[in-house]
């Protein structure tokens, strides 16, 4: 194997160098994560250190967990980058991170993730038949429409971070449904609730959570009048059944911008604002970004 020849000869002469310089003997790159055990639906900050003798030889380091991109940035002498755990996942989600430095040598670590089961209970909900389940006429509409919303969530891989402050909440006030509630409607399990629903008159408003680019204001038949931000680094929010859309496409906006008024519109039962938030293509519960501090250090070595 050409790559690991070529490693284990940097290695040496990281090591010759480091004797000779009277240093450490250089440890291998650690990866660390917060929360220690991710639930499943959750987005993560996930950390990389390499050793100190190396770490201003790095030119690159790229990664995947769960079939996204990682996008790593350098934190003081540590990497840093935002990641998903998917809902659904068994525990041991596998995390792999290639650092690839001057001299073209690279790095492999793997590492596996333990995930905790989300609990979450079930809502049963009784709605008429055509709600539910949306007449045959509609479906090529409401793929196409998926594609769309799906396309956004792509291209966040593409963006590079446009946010330095925290996420906000895009309401005050009470949350009406969780993230991850199995939806029972008329005694058959249709999903899971894939956002968290703020309670809200119409009228009332919603706000960006966060620094972004308005990457698609639509009115789409499930959502309802929908906006889309691309947060950039994977990172998309979304905020659903909305009366009004104050923004266009292309805006850019800032934390806490009013963006829209809360309402009814779409596939629902009342006036509420559905918040999504997605790492790429996995959707996350959106409370989990509001607690989340990129620049914060992570614990590395301790398990
Ligand atoms: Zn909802």
């Amino acid at each position: 194997m050409p790559t690991l020849w070529r490693s284990l000869n940097a290695l040496a002469v990281c090591l010759a160098q480091a004797v000779a310089q009277g240093q450490a003997v250089a440890e291998p790159p650690q990866i660390a994560w917060r929360p220690r055990v991710p639930l499943e639906g959750s987005v993560i900050l996930l950390g990389l250190r390499v050793p100190y003798s190396a770490a201003d030889s790095v030119v690159a380091v790229q990664g995947e967990l769960a079939g996204e991109a990682l996008h790593f940035e350098r934190v003081a002498d540590e990497f840093h980058t935002i990641a998903a755990v998917p809902l659904g996942a068994a525990t041991g989600v596998p995390v792999r991170v290639t650092i690839v430095r001057t001299d073209g040598a690279s790095d492999t670590v793997v590492a596996s993730l333990p995930v905790g089961r989300r609990r979450a209970p079930r809502e049963r909900l009784h709605a008429a038949p055509d709600l539910v389940q949306p007449p045959e006429s509609l479906a090529e509409r409401i793929g196409a429409e998926r594609e769309q919303v799906e396309e956004v969530r792509r291209r966040a891989h593409d963006t590079p971070r446009l946010w330095r402050e925290p996420f906000m909440r895009p309401r005050p006030g009470a949350v009406t449904g969780r993230f991850g509630v199995a939806r029972v409607f008329n005694g058959m399990l249709r999903s899971r609730h894939l956002g968290v629903d703020f309670a809200g008159r119409p009228g009332a408003a919603v706000r960006a959570a966060n620094r972004g680019v308005v990457a698609l204001v639509a009115d789409l038949y499930l959502s309802g009048t929908t906006i889309l931000i691309d947060h950039g680094a994977g990172l998309v929010t979304g905020y659903f059944h909305l009366s009004r859309a104050l923004v266009s496409g292309g805006d850019t906006v800032g934390r806490g911008q009013l963006i829209g008024h809360v309402g009814a519109s779409g596939r629902v039962t009342g006036p509420h604002l559905h918040w999504l938030a997605a790492y790429g293509s996995l959707s996350v519960d959106p409370l989990g970004l509001v607690n989340l501090d990129f620049d914060a250090p992570l614990t590395f070595g301790i398990r």
